[in-house]
């Protein structure tokens, strides 16, 4: 069988007196697009943070790409989290005074390679999302929309095969919303793993898999009926 790129054995996260994720499986194959859905509260930026290396769980096994990460030294998961792994966020979390092109470049900054060579590549890749036109615009000159694909290029300016994406759409309007859905579509497309948290009803409806939560809890997974924990 294939190696998953993402596999969660019984994780759990506890912060004090809070589950905020319980016993959690969850098994991602390589290509795969699947939405993340539940209420406010229920876990889905949790669950999103461990699966990429940002928080370590309070128990259980999360292996990327077959790698159980609490065997790795936090200078191994960083590397693997540089190869493998692309975050988007609903507030973009791009630097302030920083031109798009820069912003895209730092997506590559791990990789040590000289700055000429990752400028072009983010170029390539602002190219790639549409704003060739947009490379020296700096976020306060661009709308909700454009930030949000300069923050997909940087993302995905190393072609890392796990993209993350945590309410990508959340803070946009419908029309910026439906681009930047087609561009994680695109990726997908492409060969991309695509994991996408969402509260909007049609876009998760429209995923090949849906998997929701509630209370740190996995109530439903589309396409792994038998795998949700008691
Ligand atoms: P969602 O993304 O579904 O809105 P979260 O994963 O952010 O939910 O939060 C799940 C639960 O864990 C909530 O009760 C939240 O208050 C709690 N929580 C999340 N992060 C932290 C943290 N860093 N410290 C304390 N509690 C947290
Ligand atoms: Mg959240």
């Amino acid at each position: 069988m294939k190696t998953p790129i993402v596999e969660l054995s019984g994780v759990s996260k506890t912060y004090g007196d809070t589950a905020a994720l319980a016993n959690a499986r969850l098994v991602v194959e390589r290509g795969e697009m699947l939405a993340i859905v539940g209420p406010s509260g229920s876990g889905k930026s949790t669950m999103l943070n461990i699966m990429g290396t940002l928080s370590r769980p309070t128990s259980g096994t999360l292996r990327i790409d077959g790698h159980d990460v609490n065997h790795l030294s936090d200078r191994e998961l960083s590397a693997l989290r540089a190869a493998t792994i692309g975050f988007v966020f609903q507030s973009f979390h791009l630097a302030p005074g920083v031109p798009a092109l820069d912003s895209v470049a730092d997506g590559i900054l791990y990789g040590g390679r000289p700055l000429r060579e990752r400028r072009r590549r983010a170029r390539q890749t602002l190219q790639q999302v549409g704003l060739g036109h947009r490379l020296y615009n700096e976020p306060h000159q661009l709308s909700g929309g454009e930030q949000q694909r300069v923050a997909i290029a940087r993302a995905i300016v190393g072609a890392p095969p796990l993209l993350l994406a945590d309410e990508p759409t959340g803070a946009l309007d419908s029309r910026s919303g439906a681009i930047v859905m087609a561009l994680l579509n695109e990726l997908h497309q492409n060969g991309t793993t695509v994991v996408v948290i969402t509260h909007d009803r049609d876009i998760a409806a429209s995923l090949p898999r849906q998997v929701s939560i509630k209370d740190g809890r996995i109530e439903l997974d589309s396409t792994r009926p038998d795998q949700v924990s008691a």
